[in-house]
Protein backbone atom coordinates (compact mmCIF):
# COMPACT_ATOMS: atom_id res chain seq x y z
CA UNK A 1 0.00 0.00 0.00
CA UNK A 2 1.26 3.90 -0.83
CA UNK A 3 1.70 6.47 2.00
CA UNK A 4 -1.24 8.13 2.35
CA UNK A 5 -0.65 11.65 0.40
CA UNK A 6 -2.12 15.09 1.22
CA UNK A 7 -2.19 18.72 -0.12
CA UNK A 8 -1.44 20.09 3.32
CA UNK A 9 1.01 19.70 5.61
CA UNK A 10 -0.82 18.31 8.67
CA UNK A 11 2.23 18.15 10.86
CA UNK A 12 0.07 19.89 13.94
CA UNK A 13 3.75 21.35 15.56
CA UNK A 14 5.71 23.58 14.26
CA UNK A 15 9.72 23.21 14.99
CA UNK A 16 11.07 26.06 17.10
CA UNK A 17 13.19 27.48 14.63
CA UNK A 18 9.93 28.31 12.39
CA UNK A 19 8.83 29.60 15.70
CA UNK A 20 11.57 32.01 16.22
CA UNK A 21 12.72 33.53 13.17
CA UNK A 22 14.69 36.32 13.39
CA UNK A 23 12.64 39.53 13.80
CA UNK A 24 15.15 42.05 11.72
CA UNK A 25 16.38 39.79 8.94
CA UNK A 26 20.04 40.97 7.57
CA UNK A 27 19.98 43.66 4.16
CA UNK A 28 20.92 42.10 1.52
CA UNK A 29 24.16 43.36 -0.38
CA UNK A 30 22.75 45.89 -2.25
CA UNK A 31 20.36 46.77 0.25
CA UNK A 32 23.81 47.51 2.54
CA UNK A 33 25.59 49.28 -0.21
CA UNK A 34 22.70 51.40 -0.62
CA UNK A 35 22.21 52.09 3.37
CA UNK A 36 25.72 53.07 3.34
CA UNK A 37 25.21 55.79 1.52
CA UNK A 38 22.94 58.14 3.81
CA UNK A 39 25.73 58.04 6.22
CA UNK A 40 27.57 61.72 6.74
CA UNK A 41 30.61 60.38 7.63
CA UNK A 42 29.98 63.26 10.22
CA UNK A 43 33.07 64.59 11.76
CA UNK A 44 32.99 64.06 15.61
CA UNK A 45 29.75 61.54 14.89
CA UNK A 46 27.43 61.48 17.57
CA UNK A 47 26.69 57.87 16.57
CA UNK A 48 30.22 56.87 18.15
CA UNK A 49 29.81 59.16 21.61
CA UNK A 50 26.44 57.12 22.22
CA UNK A 51 28.24 53.35 21.10
CA UNK A 52 29.21 52.41 24.80
CA UNK A 53 31.93 50.27 22.65
CA UNK A 54 33.91 52.85 21.09
CA UNK A 55 33.18 51.62 17.33
CA UNK A 56 34.33 53.92 14.73
CA UNK A 57 31.11 53.78 12.97
CA UNK A 58 31.74 56.38 10.12
CA UNK A 59 34.45 54.38 8.73
CA UNK A 60 32.51 50.98 8.63
CA UNK A 61 29.77 52.38 6.83
CA UNK A 62 32.36 53.85 4.77
CA UNK A 63 34.10 50.97 3.85
CA UNK A 64 31.15 49.06 3.11
CA UNK A 65 30.11 51.87 0.76
CA UNK A 66 33.16 50.90 -0.96
CA UNK A 67 32.13 47.04 -0.38
CA UNK A 68 35.10 46.26 1.69
CA UNK A 69 33.36 44.18 4.07
CA UNK A 70 36.22 42.60 5.48
CA UNK A 71 37.94 45.95 6.36
CA UNK A 72 34.27 46.93 7.75
CA UNK A 73 34.59 43.92 9.99
CA UNK A 74 37.76 44.78 11.20
CA UNK A 75 36.83 47.97 12.06
CA UNK A 76 34.16 47.06 14.61
CA UNK A 77 36.21 44.29 15.74
CA UNK A 78 39.28 46.26 16.66
CA UNK A 79 36.24 47.64 19.37
CA UNK A 80 34.52 45.46 19.55
CA UNK A 81 35.03 41.32 19.18
CA UNK A 82 31.47 40.43 19.98
CA UNK A 83 29.74 43.25 17.25
CA UNK A 84 28.08 40.15 15.27
CA UNK A 85 25.79 39.72 18.70
CA UNK A 86 25.65 43.38 20.01
CA UNK A 87 24.10 44.01 15.93
CA UNK A 88 21.59 41.90 16.59
CA UNK A 89 20.90 42.71 20.35
CA UNK A 90 21.71 46.10 21.01
CA UNK A 91 18.77 48.53 21.43
CA UNK A 92 20.21 50.92 18.81
CA UNK A 93 16.77 52.61 19.07
CA UNK A 94 18.28 54.02 22.23
CA UNK A 95 21.98 54.07 21.41
CA UNK A 96 23.96 55.17 18.02
CA UNK A 97 20.47 54.71 16.14
CA UNK A 98 19.13 57.36 17.81
CA UNK A 99 22.24 59.99 18.15
CA UNK A 100 22.34 59.44 14.26
CA UNK A 101 21.93 62.88 12.63
CA UNK A 102 19.57 61.50 10.55
CA UNK A 103 16.77 60.56 13.25
CA UNK A 104 14.67 63.37 12.28
CA UNK A 105 11.28 63.73 11.07
CA UNK A 106 12.73 65.45 8.01
CA UNK A 107 14.79 62.67 7.37
CA UNK A 108 12.78 60.13 7.37
CA UNK A 109 14.92 57.48 9.37
CA UNK A 110 18.30 57.11 11.32
CA UNK A 111 21.11 54.97 9.46
CA UNK A 112 20.51 51.83 10.10
CA UNK A 113 23.40 51.33 12.56
CA UNK A 114 22.86 47.92 13.40
CA UNK A 115 21.90 45.91 10.47
CA UNK A 116 24.90 47.43 8.58
CA UNK A 117 27.09 46.04 11.36
CA UNK A 118 25.85 42.61 11.02
CA UNK A 119 26.34 42.69 7.67
CA UNK A 120 29.88 43.56 8.06
CA UNK A 121 30.27 40.85 10.78
CA UNK A 122 28.10 38.20 9.15
CA UNK A 123 29.69 38.60 5.49
CA UNK A 124 33.35 39.13 6.00
CA UNK A 125 35.74 35.90 5.82
CA UNK A 126 39.27 35.97 7.28
CA UNK A 127 41.68 33.33 6.45
CA UNK A 128 43.33 34.06 10.08
CA UNK A 129 41.72 35.76 13.21
CA UNK A 130 41.24 39.19 12.00
CA UNK A 131 43.08 40.89 15.04
CA UNK A 132 46.87 39.57 15.87
CA UNK A 133 48.41 38.30 19.07
CA UNK A 134 51.43 40.59 20.78
CA UNK A 135 54.67 38.46 21.51
CA UNK A 136 54.31 36.71 25.19
CA UNK A 137 54.01 38.63 28.55
CA UNK A 138 54.46 35.26 30.44
CA UNK A 139 51.73 36.33 31.86
CA UNK A 140 48.41 33.88 33.34
CA UNK A 141 45.23 35.19 33.87
CA UNK A 142 42.27 33.38 35.51
CA UNK A 143 38.86 34.56 34.07
CA UNK A 144 35.77 33.83 35.79
CA UNK A 145 32.55 33.58 33.86
CA UNK A 146 32.62 32.98 29.95
CA UNK A 147 29.51 35.63 29.29
CA UNK A 148 30.03 38.90 27.13
CA UNK A 149 32.13 40.02 29.84
CA UNK A 150 34.24 37.28 30.12
CA UNK A 151 34.78 36.55 26.79
CA UNK A 152 35.71 40.09 25.56
CA UNK A 153 38.19 40.12 28.46
CA UNK A 154 39.49 36.94 27.94
CA UNK A 155 40.13 38.24 24.30
CA UNK A 156 41.98 41.41 24.73
CA UNK A 157 44.29 39.57 27.17
CA UNK A 158 45.36 37.23 25.10
CA UNK A 159 45.53 39.80 21.75
CA UNK A 160 47.80 41.55 24.18
CA UNK A 161 50.04 38.43 24.54
CA UNK A 162 48.57 36.98 27.91
CA UNK A 163 47.58 33.24 28.14
CA UNK A 164 44.13 33.39 29.62
CA UNK A 165 41.76 30.01 31.53
CA UNK A 166 38.53 30.91 31.82
CA UNK A 167 36.36 28.90 34.44
CA UNK A 168 32.87 28.64 33.43
CA UNK A 169 29.59 26.96 35.73
CA UNK A 170 28.26 25.74 32.54
CA UNK A 171 28.57 23.24 30.28
CA UNK A 172 28.50 26.26 27.37
CA UNK A 173 30.29 29.52 26.91
CA UNK A 174 28.16 32.83 26.47
CA UNK A 175 26.18 33.75 28.78
CA UNK A 176 22.88 35.19 28.24
CA UNK A 177 24.20 35.11 24.30
CA UNK A 178 23.66 31.47 25.36
CA UNK A 179 20.94 31.18 28.06
CA UNK A 180 18.98 34.13 28.09
CA UNK A 181 18.76 36.62 25.36
CA UNK A 182 15.22 36.10 23.12
CA UNK A 183 15.70 32.98 20.58
CA UNK A 184 14.17 35.58 18.01
CA UNK A 185 17.11 38.19 18.31
CA UNK A 186 20.15 35.47 18.36
CA UNK A 187 19.28 32.66 15.78
CA UNK A 188 21.04 29.66 14.38
CA UNK A 189 23.98 28.76 16.93
CA UNK A 190 25.07 32.55 16.51
CA UNK A 191 26.05 32.75 20.43
CA UNK A 192 28.00 30.02 19.72
CA UNK A 193 29.54 30.27 16.71
CA UNK A 194 30.73 33.89 17.95
CA UNK A 195 32.51 31.68 20.92
CA UNK A 196 34.54 29.75 18.72
CA UNK A 197 35.41 32.78 16.56
CA UNK A 198 36.84 34.66 19.76
CA UNK A 199 38.61 31.78 20.87
CA UNK A 200 40.26 31.69 17.23
CA UNK A 201 42.93 34.56 18.45
CA UNK A 202 44.68 31.44 20.51
CA UNK A 203 45.77 31.39 23.90
CA UNK A 204 42.51 30.83 25.75
CA UNK A 205 41.35 27.96 27.58
CA UNK A 206 37.93 27.40 28.84
CA UNK A 207 37.07 24.96 31.53
CA UNK A 208 33.61 23.97 31.50
CA UNK A 209 31.60 23.12 34.45
CA UNK A 210 33.84 24.65 36.87
CA UNK A 211 31.90 27.36 39.08
CA UNK A 212 33.23 29.54 41.63
CA UNK A 213 32.48 28.76 45.31
CA UNK A 214 32.28 25.39 43.93
CA UNK A 215 35.48 23.24 42.04
CA UNK A 216 36.91 26.34 41.86
CA UNK A 217 38.09 28.86 44.63
CA UNK A 218 39.22 32.58 44.81
CA UNK A 219 42.44 32.19 47.07
CA UNK A 220 43.65 29.27 44.79
CA UNK A 221 43.06 31.22 41.69
CA UNK A 222 44.68 34.40 43.38
CA UNK A 223 47.89 32.44 44.10
CA UNK A 224 47.83 30.09 40.74
CA UNK A 225 47.17 33.22 38.49
CA UNK A 226 48.88 36.52 38.09
CA UNK A 227 45.73 38.39 38.09
CA UNK A 228 41.61 37.39 38.11
CA UNK A 229 38.35 38.43 36.18
CA UNK A 230 35.38 38.09 37.72
CA UNK A 231 32.23 38.38 34.90
CA UNK A 232 29.79 36.06 36.64
CA UNK A 233 26.92 38.30 35.89
CA UNK A 234 23.63 38.13 37.79
CA UNK A 235 22.74 34.81 38.50
CA UNK A 236 19.44 35.39 41.03
CA UNK A 237 15.88 36.62 40.32
CA UNK A 238 14.71 38.79 43.12
CA UNK A 239 11.45 37.63 44.76
CA UNK A 240 8.09 39.21 44.88
CA UNK A 241 7.39 38.42 48.43
CA UNK A 242 4.22 37.37 48.26
CA UNK A 243 2.24 34.04 49.58
CA UNK A 244 1.72 30.95 47.48
CA UNK A 245 5.13 31.91 45.54
CA UNK A 246 6.00 28.64 45.47
CA UNK A 247 3.31 27.25 43.60
CA UNK A 248 3.43 25.04 40.84
CA UNK A 249 3.39 27.39 38.02
CA UNK A 250 5.25 30.07 39.60
CA UNK A 251 8.46 30.92 37.50
CA UNK A 252 11.44 32.61 36.82
CA UNK A 253 11.30 34.24 33.69
CA UNK A 254 14.79 33.99 33.18
CA UNK A 255 14.70 30.07 33.69
CA UNK A 256 11.97 29.54 31.33
CA UNK A 257 14.16 31.42 28.63
CA UNK A 258 17.01 29.26 29.55
CA UNK A 259 15.44 26.31 29.05
CA UNK A 260 13.46 27.79 25.74
CA UNK A 261 16.85 28.71 24.40
CA UNK A 262 18.36 24.88 25.32
CA UNK A 263 15.39 22.91 23.92
CA UNK A 264 15.54 21.36 20.68
CA UNK A 265 11.84 20.44 20.46
CA UNK A 266 8.44 22.58 21.49
CA UNK A 267 7.28 19.34 23.34
CA UNK A 268 10.15 19.72 25.53
CA UNK A 269 8.77 22.32 26.94
CA UNK A 270 5.66 22.92 29.65
CA UNK A 271 4.14 26.56 27.63
CA UNK A 272 0.85 27.48 29.21
CA UNK A 273 -2.29 27.35 26.90
CA UNK A 274 -4.69 29.74 27.74
CA UNK A 275 -3.30 32.50 29.87
CA UNK A 276 -0.01 33.31 31.76
CA UNK A 277 0.97 36.90 33.50
CA UNK A 278 4.58 38.05 33.43
CA UNK A 279 5.11 40.66 36.26
CA UNK A 280 8.09 43.47 35.40
CA UNK A 281 8.42 45.95 33.28
CA UNK A 282 12.06 46.15 31.49
CA UNK A 283 13.53 43.85 28.32
CA UNK A 284 12.86 40.20 30.23
CA UNK A 285 9.64 40.72 30.99
CA UNK A 286 9.15 41.55 27.29
CA UNK A 287 11.53 38.68 25.97
CA UNK A 288 8.78 36.48 27.94
CA UNK A 289 5.74 37.89 27.22
CA UNK A 290 6.59 37.70 23.31
CA UNK A 291 8.27 34.29 23.31
CA UNK A 292 4.98 33.03 24.89
CA UNK A 293 2.91 34.25 22.73
CA UNK A 294 5.30 32.82 19.99
CA UNK A 295 4.61 29.03 21.88
CA UNK A 296 0.64 28.95 21.47
CA UNK A 297 -0.15 30.65 24.73
CA UNK A 298 -3.85 32.23 23.69
CA UNK A 299 -3.59 35.03 26.41
CA UNK A 300 -0.21 36.84 28.15
CA UNK A 301 -0.71 39.98 30.62
CA UNK A 302 2.05 41.91 31.09
CA UNK A 303 1.68 44.04 34.37
CA UNK A 304 3.92 46.72 36.25
CA UNK A 305 3.35 48.93 39.14
CA UNK A 306 3.64 52.35 36.90
CA UNK A 307 3.19 53.97 33.73
CA UNK A 308 4.11 52.78 30.19
CA UNK A 309 6.56 55.62 30.44
CA UNK A 310 8.57 54.65 33.65
CA UNK A 311 8.59 50.94 31.83
CA UNK A 312 12.47 50.21 31.05
CA UNK A 313 11.62 48.20 28.10
CA UNK A 314 12.17 50.87 25.32
CA UNK A 315 9.72 51.91 23.04
CA UNK A 316 11.23 49.55 20.54
CA UNK A 317 10.60 46.67 22.81
CA UNK A 318 6.84 47.67 24.16
CA UNK A 319 6.00 48.30 19.99
CA UNK A 320 7.64 44.55 19.73
CA UNK A 321 5.35 43.24 22.95
CA UNK A 322 2.21 45.34 21.34
CA UNK A 323 2.85 43.20 17.76
CA UNK A 324 2.83 40.28 19.47
CA UNK A 325 -0.44 41.35 21.34
CA UNK A 326 0.46 40.98 24.67
CA UNK A 327 -2.01 42.77 27.18
CA UNK A 328 0.15 45.45 28.93
CA UNK A 329 -1.13 46.48 31.81
CA UNK A 330 -0.56 49.53 33.65
CA UNK A 331 -0.57 50.93 37.62
CA UNK A 332 -1.10 47.66 39.36
CA UNK A 333 0.99 45.79 41.73
CA UNK A 334 0.75 41.86 42.58
CA UNK A 335 -0.47 41.53 46.21
CA UNK A 336 -1.99 37.79 46.24
CA UNK A 337 -0.77 34.75 44.38
CA UNK A 338 -4.01 32.17 44.53
CA UNK A 339 -3.33 28.55 44.28
CA UNK A 340 -5.78 26.26 43.51
CA UNK A 341 -6.06 22.75 46.10
CA UNK A 342 -3.45 20.87 44.34
CA UNK A 343 -0.78 23.92 44.97
CA UNK A 344 -1.42 25.20 41.17
CA UNK A 345 -1.20 29.06 40.75
CA UNK A 346 -5.05 30.09 39.51
CA UNK A 347 -4.52 33.49 39.57
CA UNK A 348 -2.80 36.54 40.43
CA UNK A 349 -4.77 39.72 42.80
CA UNK A 350 -3.93 43.21 42.04
CA UNK A 351 -3.78 46.46 43.52
CA UNK A 352 -4.39 49.55 41.18
CA UNK A 353 -1.87 52.20 42.02
CA UNK A 354 -1.65 55.87 41.30
CA UNK A 355 1.07 58.79 42.20
CA UNK A 356 0.59 60.79 45.00
CA UNK A 357 2.61 63.51 46.11
CA UNK A 358 5.45 61.78 44.43
CA UNK A 359 5.00 58.74 46.20
CA UNK A 360 3.37 55.50 44.38
CA UNK A 361 0.18 54.55 46.13
CA UNK A 362 -2.52 51.99 46.02
CA UNK A 363 -5.88 53.16 45.00
CA UNK A 364 -8.14 50.91 47.11
CA UNK A 365 -9.17 49.29 44.57
CA UNK A 366 -8.30 45.48 43.64
CA UNK A 367 -8.85 43.06 40.22
CA UNK A 368 -7.77 39.28 39.56
CA UNK A 369 -5.86 37.84 36.39
CA UNK A 370 -6.84 33.94 36.07
CA UNK A 371 -3.80 32.63 34.67
CA UNK A 372 -2.13 29.12 34.04
CA UNK A 373 1.49 30.31 34.61
CA UNK A 374 3.07 33.27 36.71
CA UNK A 375 6.10 34.51 35.66
CA UNK A 376 8.77 36.88 37.40
CA UNK A 377 11.42 39.22 35.90
CA UNK A 378 11.59 41.42 38.54
CA UNK A 379 15.19 42.08 38.12
CA UNK A 380 17.90 39.95 38.73
CA UNK A 381 20.32 40.27 41.37
CA UNK A 382 24.42 38.65 42.44
CA UNK A 383 23.92 34.52 43.52
CA UNK A 384 27.10 34.70 45.95
CA UNK A 385 29.22 31.81 45.10
CA UNK A 386 28.60 29.21 48.10
CA UNK A 387 32.31 29.10 50.14
CA UNK A 388 33.56 32.35 48.66
CA UNK A 389 34.26 34.26 51.68
CA UNK A 390 36.59 36.02 50.17
CA UNK A 391 34.62 37.62 47.63
CA UNK A 392 35.19 41.31 46.83
CA UNK A 393 32.71 43.96 48.98
CA UNK A 394 28.97 43.51 47.55
CA UNK A 395 27.61 47.16 47.42
CA UNK A 396 23.94 47.15 46.53
CA UNK A 397 23.85 43.20 45.84
CA UNK A 398 26.73 43.92 43.32
CA UNK A 399 30.62 43.60 43.60
CA UNK A 400 32.09 47.17 44.19
CA UNK A 401 34.96 48.65 42.14
CA UNK A 402 36.77 51.24 41.83
CA UNK A 403 37.59 53.02 38.16
CA UNK A 404 40.04 50.80 36.36
CA UNK A 405 37.69 47.87 37.54
CA UNK A 406 39.74 46.91 40.12
CA UNK A 407 37.60 45.21 43.24
CA UNK A 408 39.05 45.54 47.29
CA UNK A 409 40.74 42.23 46.92
CA UNK A 410 44.72 42.39 45.45
CA UNK A 411 44.90 41.36 41.80
CA UNK A 412 40.98 40.88 41.26
CA UNK A 413 39.34 42.71 39.00
CA UNK A 414 35.82 42.42 38.02
CA UNK A 415 33.31 43.62 35.47
CA UNK A 416 30.01 43.55 33.48
CA UNK A 417 26.39 43.14 34.88
CA UNK A 418 28.37 41.68 38.36
CA UNK A 419 29.39 44.99 39.57
CA UNK A 420 27.09 48.14 39.52
CA UNK A 421 28.87 50.24 36.93
CA UNK A 422 26.65 51.10 33.62
CA UNK A 423 23.49 49.47 32.41
CA UNK A 424 23.21 46.14 31.86
CA UNK A 425 23.59 45.60 28.81
CA UNK A 426 25.44 42.92 26.82
CA UNK A 427 26.86 46.07 25.01
CA UNK A 428 28.47 47.29 28.21
CA UNK A 429 29.66 43.92 29.68
CA UNK A 430 31.71 43.71 26.53
CA UNK A 431 33.13 47.25 26.89
CA UNK A 432 34.06 46.45 30.40
CA UNK A 433 35.68 43.41 29.90
CA UNK A 434 37.67 44.68 27.06
CA UNK A 435 38.73 47.94 29.17
CA UNK A 436 39.49 45.57 32.60
CA UNK A 437 41.56 43.69 30.37
CA UNK A 438 43.64 46.83 29.18
CA UNK A 439 43.42 47.52 33.17
CA UNK A 440 44.69 44.07 33.88
CA UNK A 441 47.54 43.94 31.17
CA UNK A 442 48.96 47.42 32.46
CA UNK A 443 49.09 46.16 36.08
CA UNK A 444 50.74 42.87 34.97
CA UNK A 445 53.32 44.87 32.86
CA UNK A 446 53.94 47.82 35.36
CA UNK A 447 52.94 50.43 33.02
CA UNK A 448 49.74 51.33 35.42
CA UNK A 449 49.01 54.70 35.39
CA UNK A 450 51.36 55.54 31.88
C1 LIG B 1 16.30 37.60 29.66
C2 LIG B 1 17.33 38.64 29.32
C3 LIG B 1 17.28 39.26 28.07
C4 LIG B 1 18.23 40.21 27.76
N1 LIG B 1 18.15 40.82 26.52
C5 LIG B 1 19.08 41.76 26.19
C6 LIG B 1 19.04 42.38 24.91
O1 LIG B 1 18.17 42.10 24.09
N2 LIG B 1 20.01 43.28 24.61
C7 LIG B 1 21.00 43.60 25.50
O2 LIG B 1 21.89 44.42 25.17
N3 LIG B 1 21.06 43.03 26.73
C8 LIG B 1 20.12 42.12 27.08
N4 LIG B 1 20.18 41.53 28.32
C9 LIG B 1 21.30 41.87 29.23
C10 LIG B 1 22.58 41.14 28.80
O3 LIG B 1 22.28 39.81 28.48
C11 LIG B 1 23.61 41.22 29.93
O4 LIG B 1 23.83 42.58 30.23
C12 LIG B 1 24.95 40.56 29.55
O5 LIG B 1 24.77 39.21 29.19
C13 LIG B 1 25.91 40.65 30.74
O6 LIG B 1 27.07 39.94 30.47
P1 LIG B 1 27.95 39.34 31.67
O7 LIG B 1 29.09 38.66 31.00
O8 LIG B 1 28.23 40.39 32.65
O9 LIG B 1 27.00 38.30 32.39
P2 LIG B 1 26.32 36.94 31.87
O10 LIG B 1 25.91 37.05 30.45
O11 LIG B 1 25.28 36.64 32.88
O12 LIG B 1 27.50 35.89 31.96
C14 LIG B 1 28.01 35.46 33.22
C15 LIG B 1 28.68 34.12 33.03
O13 LIG B 1 29.27 33.73 34.27
C16 LIG B 1 28.93 32.38 34.58
N5 LIG B 1 28.95 32.23 36.03
C17 LIG B 1 28.05 32.71 36.94
N6 LIG B 1 28.38 32.37 38.19
C18 LIG B 1 29.53 31.67 38.08
C19 LIG B 1 30.38 31.04 39.04
N7 LIG B 1 30.11 31.07 40.35
N8 LIG B 1 31.50 30.39 38.58
C20 LIG B 1 31.79 30.35 37.23
N9 LIG B 1 30.99 30.92 36.30
C21 LIG B 1 29.89 31.58 36.72
C22 LIG B 1 27.56 32.21 33.96
O14 LIG B 1 27.24 30.85 33.74
C23 LIG B 1 27.71 33.01 32.67
O15 LIG B 1 28.25 32.23 31.62
C24 LIG B 1 19.24 40.57 28.69
C25 LIG B 1 19.28 39.95 29.94
C26 LIG B 1 18.32 39.01 30.26
C27 LIG B 1 18.35 38.37 31.63
S1 LIG C 1 25.52 60.19 13.00
FE1 LIG C 1 24.46 59.03 11.35
S2 LIG C 1 25.05 60.11 9.50
FE2 LIG C 1 26.52 60.79 11.06
S3 LIG C 1 28.28 59.35 10.94
FE3 LIG C 1 26.86 58.47 12.42
S4 LIG C 1 25.58 57.05 11.19
FE4 LIG C 1 26.58 58.47 9.72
Amino acid sequence: MTAASTLVDTDPSPSLDDLFSDIKPALSHRQAVIESARCYYCYDAPCVKACPSDIDIPSFIASIHHEDVNGAAETIYEQNIMGGSCARVCPTEILCEQACVRNKEEECAPVLIGLLQRHATDNAVFPDHPIGRASSTGKKVAVVGAGPAGLSCAHRLAVLGNEVDVFEAQSKAGGLNEYGIAKYKLTNQFAQKEVDFILGVGGITIHYNKALGKEIHLTDLTERYDSVFLGIGLQDTRELGLANESSIGVLNAVDFIKELRQANDIDQLDVPRTSAVVIGAGNTAIDIACQLKRLGTEEVTLVYRRGEADMSATDHEQHIAKEHQVRIKTWARPVEIRADANNHVSAVRFAKTRIDNGKLMDTGEFFEVACEAVYKAVGQSLAYPADETQLPDLGGGKISTMDNFKTTISKVFAGGDCTGVGQDLTVEAVQQGKLAAMAIHNYLTGSEGN
